[in-house]
């Protein structure tokens, strides 16, 4: 009824939520590419698996492209955070074509530990998810070395040459609580099993799902900002049902259905990392037309985390833009 749907409630706000580092310097470097270069400046793939991060560069000029084959010569292309197997690198230069590459540095990091361990002779398992940009990158870095694992029962049956030789690595934005139980089988089947000495699951998912596990126990319903094919947004979603909670994940507020909101008092929000900020203001917005709202951020960590951009993107005085 409208009396359900309307009247006061509390919005627990997860923090961190939305922007990463790597999101934020990926959308900084098509921006800053947007000013340097004649444009259109070509994207492959969508540079952050979000939506509205994509109509907005789309908007100033940037053109989305699935495969390089898309991108006339001589123009120039940015490569998407979530990083591109070699073959895709050797093609462009290759073609001559002015590559920028926005690849997270925290997924660079998983491919230089996928070609050190395949170096020594090692089988890498690779969990993550078939068929994501970020997953299709680091297999491709050592075809016929490495192979992915999705789930406990993949790690139950995947076979290695020299069990005694045996590295693994993971996607950076994994469900954590998912990936340990993943990890548990392989180190029982192959106990010498070898793992980066940091996390591959980045620091950003990480905080990100703590965050929303602090909202999702008192809240009756969390929504979380991200579009339905960023991994991190997902996980998100899935690690607040698993706390009890009823979760949804929208694009932006004007995805929110009322029955989520009928009898609610309590509305956990969070965003994934590559969802903009603006968007949590509009979904708090939308609730505060419905009744007065009492917003309380739940705050598991600071973030301080930047990194440098690519000096392709940098003037040569090293004045941005
Ligand atoms: Fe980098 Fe993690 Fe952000 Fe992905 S989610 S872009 S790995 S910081």
């Amino acid at each position: 009824t409208w009396a359900d749907l309307c009247g006061p409630r509390q919005v627990l706000l997860a923090e961190p939520r939305s922007f990463c580092a790597g999101v934020e310097r990926a959308i900084d470097i098509v921006q800053l590419a947007l000013q340097r270069f004649p444009r259109p400046v070509y994207v492959r793939r969508q540079i952050v698996h979000n939506a509205h991060v994509v109509r907005d560069l789309e908007r100033h000029g940037a053109v989305f492209v699935d495969e390089l084959d898309q991108v006339p010569d001589g123009t120039t292309v940015v490569f998407s955070a979530h990083g591109v197997a070699p073959a895709v690198r050797d093609e462009a230069a290759r073609r001559g074509l002015n590559v920028i590459d926005a690849t997270c540095p925290l997924v660079a990091k998983v491919h230089n530990e996928a070609r050190r361990f395949a170096a020594r002779g090692d089988t890498v398992f690779l969990i993550g998810h078939d068929g994501h940009d970020e997953t299709e990158g680091t297999l491709g870095e050592v075809p016929g070395k490495i192979s992915l694992v999705q789930n406990p029962g993949e790690a139950e049956q995947v076979q290695a040459a020299d069990p005694e030789r045996v590295a693994l690595l993971m996607q950076t934005t994994l469900a954590v609580d998912d990936a340990a139980d993943t990890v548990a089988v392989l180190r029982r089947r192959f106990p010498a099993i070898e793992s980066s000495p940091t996390d591959d699951i980045c620091y950003a998912t990480t905080n990100r799902q703590q965050a929303v596990r602090a909202v999702a126990t008192d809240s009756d319903v969390v929504l979380v900002l991200g579009s339905a094919n960023s991994s991190n947004s997902l996980r998100l979603v899935e690690v607040a049902q698993r706390c009890g909670a009823e979760a949804h994940l929208v694009d932006d507020a004007t995805e929110i259905l009322p029955a989520w909101l009928a009898g609610a008092r309590t509305v956990g929000v969070t965003a994934g990392a590559s969802a903009p900020p603006h968007l949590v203001d509009e979904v708090i917005g939308t609730l505060r037309a419905l009744g007065p709202v009492e917003v309380t951020e739940r705050v598991v960590t600071r973030e301080d985390v930047t990194f440098t951009l690519p000096k392709t993107v940098i003037d040569p005085k090293g004045v941005v833009g």
